[in-house]
C-alpha cells in the first residue's frame, strides 16, 4: 500500500529548545539526496511509481488547538486516500493528533513507541499538550488498544505511576540490554523519537540521553513488524542541534526503512 510523507513542522510545544519544526525539510534532503538510493535494506524500491508519495509540509498555525486540527485533518485525508501516512516531525506533540486521525479510521491499534522518555506527564510547564504529554492524552481518551515503549531511560516517578495507571507496556534500556523485547500485534503505529537512539548516534536532538539504542538496534525492531503497520511518525529531530548532518541521515535512514516496512503489506 502507498506511503505518503507528510511534514508538520511544528515545536511550539517542545519545553526545552525550539527546532524540531525546521526537521521534515531537512529529513526529505537527506532520503532524496544523490548519495544514497531509496532502495530498502529488505529490498523494496521506494522510488518506484506508487510507492512513496510525498504531500509536502503542512500549513500549521502557531495557536496549539489549530495546529492539532491541522494535523488531525492532513492526516486524515491521507487515510482517507487509504494511504498509509508517515509523519515527520516536528516536536512529539503531533502525534495526539495524528493518533485521533488514526483512531478515527483504523480505531484503537496498538502503538509501538521508541523513546528515552515516556511522555506520559499529565502535565508539563502548566501544559496539557507538551510534548512531555502526548501519550497521557492518548490513553486517556483510549485511542490506543496498547502502548508498548521502548528504549525508556529517564523515566520519573510520577511517569512511573502514570505507565501503571494506563497499563504501558515498557522494555526500558535496562531490560533491552538484558535481552527483553516487545511483543508486537497488528495493525500497529509506530512512533520514533529520535532521542530514543544514543546520542553518539543522533546527536541533533534537543534532550541528549545517554545509553540509548543503536541504529542498527532500532532498524532490526523494524524489521520485525507485524503488518500491517498503518502510520508512523519520526519525531524530535532538531537540526539547530545537529553535528555535520549525521542525525539527518539517520532520521531519513529509518524514514526508509519504516516506509519499507508499511509498503510492504
Ligand atoms: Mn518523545
Ligand atoms: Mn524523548
Amino acid at each position: 500500500m502507498a506511503v505518503t510523507l507528510i511534514g508538520a513542522p511544528y515545536d511550539a510545544a517542545s519545553s526545552f529548545l525550539r527546532g524540531a519544526a525546521e526537521a521534515p525539510a531537512k529529513i526529505r534532503r537527506a532520503l532524496f539526496s544523490p548519495a544514497g538510493n531509496l532502495w530498502t535494506e529488505l529490498g523494496a524500491d521506494l522510488g518506484a511509481l506508487g510507492v512513496l508519495n510525498d504531500a509536502g509540509d503542512l500549513t500549521i498555525p502557531d495557536d496549539p488547538a489549530g495546529a492539532r486540527v491541522a494535523i488531525t485533518s492532513g492526516v486524515r485525508a491521507a487515510l482517507d486516500r487509504a494511504e498509509r501516512p508517515l509523519v515527520l516531525g516536528g516536536d512529539h506533540a503531533v502525534t495526539l493528533p495524528v493518533m485521533e486521525a488514526v483512531h478515527a479510521v483504523h480505531g484503537p491499534v496498538t502503538i509501538l513507541h521508541v523513546d528515552a522518555h515516556p511522555d506520559l506527564y499529565n502535565e508539563f510547564q502548566g501544559d496539557r499538550y507538551s510534548h512531555a504529554c502526548p501519550f497521557a492524552r492518548i490513553m486517556e481518551a483510549g485511542l490506543a488498544r496498547r502502548l508498548v515503549q521502548v528504549g525508556i531511560r529517564a523515566a520519573t516517578g510520577h511517569q512511573r505511576e502514570q505507565a501503571r495507571r494506563f497499563g504501558v507496556e515498557t522494555v526500558d534500556m535496562a531490560a533491552w540490554t538484558a535481552g527483553a523485547r516487545p511483543t508486537l500485534a497488528a495493525p500497529l503505529y509506530v512512533s520514533v523519537d529520535l532521542d530514543g537512539l544514543d546520542p553518539a548516534f543522533a546527536p541533533g536532538v534537543s534532550h541528549r540521553e545517554p545509553g540509548g539504542l543503536t541504529v542498527r538496534d532500532l532498524i532490526g525492531l523494524l524489521h520485525a513488524l507485524p503488518a500491517p503497520v498503518v502510520a508512523a511518525d519520526v519525531v524530535e529531530f532538531n537540526p539547530r542541534r545537529d553535528v555535520d548532518g549525521v542525525t539527518a541521515v539517520v532520521a531519513a535512514k529509518l524514514v526508509k526503512e519504516l516506509a519499507g516496512v508499511m509498503a510492504a503489506a
